[in-house]
């Protein structure tokens, strides 16, 4: 649980029994919900002591994982050397929308291109204001700094961190696409291996892309590196030809050629394909970002510190560790073991802040809407967390959750398990102003 003093400095993080007895005694207030941020009204900073504390940063293609810890220099009695211990406090996953952000843009710039090739009044060449400004960065991949580097703003604002170790690009695109390089059926053995295993489960959203069996949570399932050109004629062991495919599917495949494969399964056909053509998109997207993302984190305040996604793999596997965004956040850097780490992490999910479009579409695409340009509504705005509490009727209870607001004050709530549709804002409290996310609890990876 995260704590700040009565000005809203941060102090140290607290445990959530603590935190629990701090309120019953009246000595903290409810500063902030999601993420749960404590006030200790009867505290200063200047009179609590507080540890230095590291931010770990691994920033993903979709999901980015945030990892605040403690770090503890101990001795080595036989070497003499200190090592590093870390205690993982808060850990955070931000889940991020370029996809989403994309597909509108290519929407938007076909509707536009479509208009302009339309019969209508003659229109005088606009002066040429297409330039792009030097560090320009395309919409969806500045989304994912822009939302990274929130959150280490929030997090260095609500705990004394005093450095960020953010993790630098894992995959060298140039020499990933090398065709000469020996990656074998599971791709490990050597570094050039592990970086081409690894880059290719990451593209593939560790699931098979045959079956759609996920490599990743309790049902995992062990993922090899299927080569879509098979061996025996002459595929090469680069990422272009490499997806990732479970074991069963893998052997089932063989060495047909995969079009005679999936010769049933034209849908499936067509994610290989789109899997493979998304190569150098991804890579490039991702360590253009990363490199933004850096340049930005400086910012923030805290000394930043990079280090290599080889060295993280390394740090996890010492401390054995299962794969997880927020596992690999809290082993980027220079770090020996990790003593502990909460079971549960924090899941921001990005949702954007609505939309311009003043109507929405049928199937047809014939307008169906006439949508409002306020955006709040009888004092709630889509987004909010609030609790409403019904008296009475077939919606009766207490519902806590995201709002979704109408101009007739009639509501949809989405709690944890399901949406309530219409509530009326009679009934409804705002708990915590909407920030563009959903705010998400989830286990931590346990299994490897
Ligand atoms: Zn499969």
């Amino acid at each position: 649980m995260l704590v700040l003093d009565r000005r809203g400095k941060p102090l140290m993080p607290t445990t959530p029994r603590r935190a629990r007895q701090l309120l019953r005694s009246g000595r903290a207030r409810v500063h902030r919900v999601q993420p749960f941020v404590l006030r200790i009204v009867d505290r200063r900073v200047e009179d609590s002591e507080t540890e230095p504390l590291v931010l770990g940063i691994d920033p993903g293609f979709r999901h980015t994982g945030v990892a605040l810890a403690r770090e503890q220099e101990v001795p080595d009695p036989r070497s003499g050397r200190a090592t590093t211990i870390r205690h993982g406090l808060f850990l955070l996953r931000v889940d991020h929308r370029g996809a989403v952000i994309r597909d509108r843009l290519s929407a938007r710039s076909a509707l536009r291109r479509g208009r302009r090739s339309r019969k209508l009044r003659y229109r005088a060449p606009r002066f040429d204001n297409r330039a792009r400004a030097a560090g320009w960065l395309a919409p969806s991949i500045r989304h994912r700094a822009e939302t990274t580097v929130t959150w280490a703003r929030r997090l260095a604002a609500w705990a004394p961190v005093t450095r960020i170790d953010l993790e630098v690009p894992r995959f060298d695109a140039r020499a990933l696409h090398r065709a000469d390089a020996a990656v074998g059926d599971r791709g490990q053995g050597t570094l050039h291996g592990t970086e081409v295993r690894e880059y290719v489960l990451e593209r593939d959203g560790r699931t098979c892309v045959y079956c759609g069996a996920s490599g990743l949570g309790a049902a995992s399932v062990p993922l090899t590196l299927d080569h879509v050109r098979a061996r025996a004629h002459g595929g090469p062991d680069a990422p272009a030809n490499l997806v990732a495919a479970c074991v069963p599917c893998n052997r089932d495949k063989g060495d047909r050629e995969v079009e005679e494969y999936l010769a049933r399964r034209p849908a499936v056909l067509a994610r290989v394909r789109r899997s493979l053509a998304s190569v150098v998109q991804q890579d490039l997207s991702v360590s253009v970002s990363r490199s933004a993302l850096c340049r930005a984190l400086q910012s923030v305040g805290p000394e930043v510190r990079t280090h290599s996604g080889g060295r993280t793999k390394w740090n996890r596997s010492r401390a054995g560790l299962p794969w997880d965004h927020v596992t690999d956040a809290l082993c980027v850097g220079r770090v020996d073991a990790i003593a502990s780490l909460p079971a549960l992490q924090h899941v921001a999910v990005s949702m954007g802040r609505g939309s311009y479009s003043r109507t929405r579409m049928d199937r047809y695409g014939f307008p169906r809407l006439r949508l409002t340009r306020r955006k709040m509504h009888h004092g709630l705005i889509t987004g909010d967390l609030v609790r409403a509490v019904v008296p009475s009727g077939r919606r009766a209870g207490t519902h806590v959750g995201r709002v979704a607001v109408r101009a007739s004050g009639s509501c949809n709530i989405t709690t944890a398990r399901s949406t309530v549709q219409h509530i009326g804002h009679r009934h409804i409290t705002v708990l915590q102003r909407g920030d563009g996310y959903r705010h998400l609890r989830a286990p931590v990876a346990l299994a490897a």
